[in-house]
């Protein structure tokens, strides 16, 4: 379906033409036609599925349909969204969105400071797109007034579950005096986030565009079991034999986004790390030359690179599994965006092995395992075999003091085989 079909103002169309948009993407198509009604609605969609042109046209259409002057701190729309990161992003794709009218839009985040966002709130702003504390701050200091918002959008829901986000998220909310349509979007629907749905949304439609809690089926799982400490190794190596244009990595931690950082430095990779340690314009400038391409690999741990939108990624690497199989989906959603095919490549250590179940159960998908000789895979297979032989064993002859030795020889990684092929630059 081509978004002409839905007969939207020219100002409108005309911006969705320059965007090079031209058939909806399934949630838009779901989305848009509800939503421009003024219905309340609960939406699954992953980053990546086209969500904020699902919720900003309906909302601009509606605008258009109803204009009003733009007032000082009194924002029609109400957009809130987990990180810095994905207000800059949100606010940029929103604007473009709404280049031809007189719509304004801004964003707000901590890190920054109040004074230039507080300038531009008195001087009246139609969309505003904040995260949770820094529109607190605001409202605080009387900056914003949420009484007459006409529109609500809670954006990756989950996420600001997951954070702590919601108490203040609703505390603001209930600010609102006027009459409002709510658009809740998420990631995944768990039971807390239909809780939630159930206390902010009026009779709303519930809109499932892709498969519950599915990854983007335009993207291919592979996963490489490899210890720990092989997998600096691993990456360089599949960096140099597959000649991956450009791949953004996740880390666990701080510390290994570092380390990882340093390996690449000293091969001479053009990398960047993308974590909380850094400051608010070194995390922008590595976006930035990401995005462009300067740089081949950024490396970034889960709440710096939340709902980063980079166009045609080919591959994410998970150096290490997330904690939470919702998180894995939440990061894969940086490729195979908007039809296009992407690769989500995991390193799994054997104390990852069992996370790997849930979330093949999560994306309901076997994730193809790949067998590498060379970073100690067929031994580590048969063992882990073994284990679970002897561990059902165990429950009958009490043999555990076996399957502990076995599990202790198991972490033995072969000989360290020299990467079979360099880099080839481009
Ligand atoms: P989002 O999920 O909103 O972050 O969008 C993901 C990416 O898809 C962004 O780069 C959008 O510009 C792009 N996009 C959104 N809708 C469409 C569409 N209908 N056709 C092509 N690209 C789109």
């Amino acid at each position: 379906m081509n978004f002409s079909s839905l007969d939207l103002a020219p100002v409108l169309q005309q911006a969705i033409d320059a965007c090079g948009y031209k058939k909806m993407t399934p949630i838009q198509q779901q989305a848009i036609v509800v939503a421009r009604r003024g219905r309340d609605v609960l939406a699954s969609a992953q980053t990546g599925t086209g969500k904020t042109a699902a919720f900003a046209v309906p909302i601009l259409q509606q605008m258009l349909n109803k204009p009003k002057e733009t007032a000082p701190g009194t924002p029609r729309a109400l957009i809130l969204t987990p990180t810095r990161e994905l207000a800059e992003q949100l606010a940029t794709n929103i604007a473009n969105y709404a280049q031809f009218t007189d719509i304004s839009v801004t964003a707000l985040y901590g890190g920054v400071k109040l004074g230039g966002q507080a300038s531009k709130l008195k001087a009246g702003v139609d969309i505003v797109i904040s995260t949770p504390g820094r529109l607190l701050e605001h409202m605080t200091l009387k900056n914003v007034e949420l009484a007459n918002v006409e529109f609500v959008v809670l954006d990756e829901a989950d996420r600001m579950l997951d954070m702590g986000f919601i108490a203040d998220v609703r505390q603001m909310l209930a600010q609102i005096t006027s009459a409002h349509q709510t658009l809740l979007f998420s990631a995944t629907i768990s039971p807390t986030v239909n809780e939630l749905a159930h206390k902010l949304l009026k009779n709303h439609q519930e809109i499932r565009a892709t498969q519950l809690n599915s990854a983007a089926d335009t993207v291919q799982h592979v996963m490489y079991p490899v210890s720990e400490e092989d997998k600096i190794r691993l990456f360089k190596t599949l960096l140099a034999e597959q000649n991956w244009y450009q791949v953004l990595v996740f880390t666990s931690t701080k510390e290994q986004a570092d380390k990882l950082m340093a390996a690449l430095k000293t091969s001479k990779i053009d990398a960047a790390v993308c974590h909380a340690d850094k400051s608010q314009g070194a995390r922008r400038r590595a976006i930035a030359d990401f995005k462009s391409a300067k740089l081949q690999v950024l490396i970034a741990t889960e709440v710096a690179a939340r709902g980063l939108d980079i166009q045609g990624l080919d591959h994410v690497v998970n150096y290490n599994l997330p904690y939470l199989p919702e998180d894995y989906v939440h990061r894969i959603g940086r490729t195979g965006r908007a039809g296009q095919q992407g690769n989500a490549i995991s390193f799994v250590s054997r104390e990852e092995e069992r996370t790997v179940e849930r979330i093949e159960r999560l994306i309901n998908c076997k994730i193809k395992r790949i067998s590498r000789p060379d970073f100690a895979f067929s031994s580590r297979e048969s063992l882990l075999k073994t284990v679970r032989k002897h561990s059902k064993n165990s429950r009958t002859n009490k043999a555990s003091q076996t399957v502990i030795r076995m599990d202790k020889s198991a972490t033995k990684t072969k000989p360290k085989a020299k990467p079979k092929a360099k880099r080839t630059s481009k």
